[in-house]
Order: structure tokens, then sequence, then C-alpha cells
């Protein structure tokens, strides 16, 4: 599970340790997926909300995630498109 980005920035401070403060603030607010993804969130392709969490991409609304894993077939695909070839010049 991502970090809640609202309640991680309101945790910072000179007061106390800032990861057991975190957990006091997920704890007792409820805050909801756009705040928990942060202010770069990016939108969610389903429910158009911005709920992609800004750093994992995780959708915090809940919907099943738009991104998987790319199969090692696809990968090798990237990687030789990638090498420069035989290109002579
Ligand atoms: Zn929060
Ligand atoms: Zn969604």
């Amino acid at each position: 599970m991502s970090t809640c980005e609202q309640c991680w920035s309101d945790s910072q401070g000179p007061y106390g340790d800032p990861v057991r403060r975190y957990r006091e603030l997920v704890e007792t607010r409820k805050c909801t997926p756009e705040e928990q993804a942060g202010p770069g969130a990016g939108e969610c392709p389903r429910c158009k909300r911005k709920t992609l969490h800004q750093y994992t991409a995780e959708p915090m609304c809940g919907c099943p995630s738009a991104f998987q894993a790319p199969s090692a077939e696809a990968i090798e695909a990237v990687r030789a498109s990638l090498e420069p070839g035989d290109v002579n010049g």
C-alpha cells in the first residue's frame, strides 16, 4: 500500500518522530483517494479521478490497476529495438 501523501506531508515537522505521527494521522483521518495520491497524482483511466499515486502510480481509488507487468517477450522486443543494430555510418 502506498503512503498517504496528505498525511505524510502533514507529519513532517520539528515535533517528534514523523513516522509515528504519520501512522497516527493515517488512522485518525479518512483522506480521499485524491489526497492520498498527492498533488502530483495521475489520472485513473477507469474512474477519471486524480488518484494514481504520484510516486508508485498505485490507484488509490481502488480501481484495478491499469498497469500490468510486461511479459519477458515484450521486454526483449523493446530491448532489441533500442540496440543500434548494423547501421553503417
Ligand atoms: Zn491521509
Ligand atoms: Zn479509479
